[in-house]
């Protein structure tokens, strides 16, 4: 569910009307709702509720400060993946006993700054990290609090560059190596192993390959306490997917999710953390876009947009679907056609939808994209020398600019030219 609800007419980003922010800001852009990043957060929180808990948002999803800080200031830790979101995370304001450092290759700049700065674990993926991680806190005279991450060797059934928890995946150690390395863990004077983490993959439609991958986490907890670790905390990743197609068989809810949490893992009492990134910022956000031209072609009609893959480029990497609605609701009954959405990069990949039904539009027509909310924004490049566009973020009936849309002069003074020349 989400506060993106036609009234009246025309379309409503919570209070706001996105054709008033689009008149404002210019298009194309994305706008972010409040209400819907709360509501999808409360959902985890609740779930829970009855287990000693920590919702680390995903960060990479969504990263803009404003969404960052709305979330934390409702109780979530985060989810960085790099130097730059941790150190975004702390502009933000998010406190570092809250923020959680995966990812598979981190540097020695990053473990530095991340134990200098404060850190609540990493979750290592590999022993040569382990080696480096133990050298630097020794270095430092600290001791780092880790988890490692399993690789359970779990089918996620989703798209194959977002799967992760398969035994041909980059991601973690192998769940059948896991004693050894925890031994070899807790042999590092300068690593406190406080817990296990695993992350199967993103856009999970089916509860099953979580429930798989938690077992065997819950089982490789009992072998590794037997084994003398202290084995307290479980970082049990994100991966649970969204309804991209709303008229669609929904996927699993998050309290479903909850209750398979305390079944498989619940008895251990460990402190539990997960990671959603996708469930709280997917459908908490559009991209609002205006037609260019309606263009007529041999065999087919074309909708061409101010928006591209550059702005959004889920279509074109993961052959991802995204509805897309006219801002101005179409009457009842209104004469729909097929058409090609596309937006104006010279390459045939900058396609959002193929024989896509869509009811008559003209240029200047605004649409919008739903569930652009995560791993929208925060993808986009500046291919064509196109400026990243504006993020709005709504709450009720205010809304900010969040990210402005840099200037021409601005994206070209970042070049720097040699003497030479
Ligand atoms: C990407 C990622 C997540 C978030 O995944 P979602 O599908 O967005 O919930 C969580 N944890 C790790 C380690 C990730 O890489």
């Amino acid at each position: 569910m989400d506060y993106f609800l036609y009234r009246n007419g025309s379309l409503y980003a919570e209070d706001v009307a996105v054709a008033d922010i689009a008149a404002a800001v210019g298009t194309p852009f994305y706008v972010y709702s409040t209400a819907t990043l709360l509501r999808h957060f409360k959902l985890f929180d609740d779930a829970l509720a009855d287990m000693d808990h920590l919702i680390c948002y995903a960060m990479k999803a969504a990263s803009n400060q404003a969404i960052i800080k709305t979330l934390a200031q409702a109780g979530a830790g985060m989810d960085v993946v790099s130097g730059g979101e941790y150190a975004r995370a702390k502009a933000a304001g998010v406190s570092t006993d809250r923020i959680v450092f995966s990812g598979v290759g981190k540097t020695v700049d990053e473990i530095t700054t991340a134990l200098k700065g404060g850190i609540r674990q990493f979750n290592v993926e590999s022993e040569p990290e382990m080696v480096v991680l133990n050298r630097v806190a020794g270095e430092m005279g600290v001791i780092a609090p880790i988890t490692v991450r399993v690789n359970p060797d779990v089918d996620a059934k989703t798209h194959a560059k977002i799967a992760t928890g398969m035994s041909e995946n980059k991601f973690g150690i192998p769940i059948s190596r896991a004693r050894k390395v925890y031994e070899t863990a807790g042999a590092m004077p300068h690593l406190d192993v406080i817990g296990i983490d695993v992350h199967i993959g993103s856009q999970l439609t089916d509860l099953a390959p979580f429930e798989l991958a938690y077992q065997k986490v819950a089982e490789l907890a009992e072998q590794l306490r037997f084994d003398g670790h202290d084995i307290r905390r479980l970082d049990l990743g994100g991966g649970l997917g969204i309804p991209y197609v709303q008229s669609n068989e929904a996927p699993p809810l998050p309290a479903d999710y909850g209750k398979l949490i305390e079944r498989t893992v619940g008895h251990l009492g460990c402190e539990i953390e997960i990671e959603p990134g996708r469930l709280i910022a997917g459908n908490a956000g559009l991209m609002v876009s205006e037609i260019i031209y309606v263009k007529s072609g041999e065999d087919r009609d074309f909708i061409i947009l101010d928006g591209a893959m550059n702005d959004l480029i889920r279509p074109a990497m993961y052959e991802a679907y995204h509805e897309i609605i006219p801002v101005i609701e179409p009457v009842a009954g209104a004469e729909q056609a097929l058409f090609d959405v596309v937006g104006p990069v010279c390459e045939t990949g900058d396609t959002f939808a193929k024989e896509r039904m869509m009811p008559l539009v003209n240029a200047g027509d605004l649409i919008a994209f739903r569930s652009a909310g995560a791993y929208g924004a925060v993808m986009s490049s500046e291919y064509n020398t196109r400026p990243l566009i504006p993020e709005v973020l709504v709450n009720g009936d205010q809304y900010a600019v969040i990210r402005a849309r840099p200037t021409f002069d601005e994206m070209i003074n970042r070049d720097t030219i040699p003497t030479w020349l």
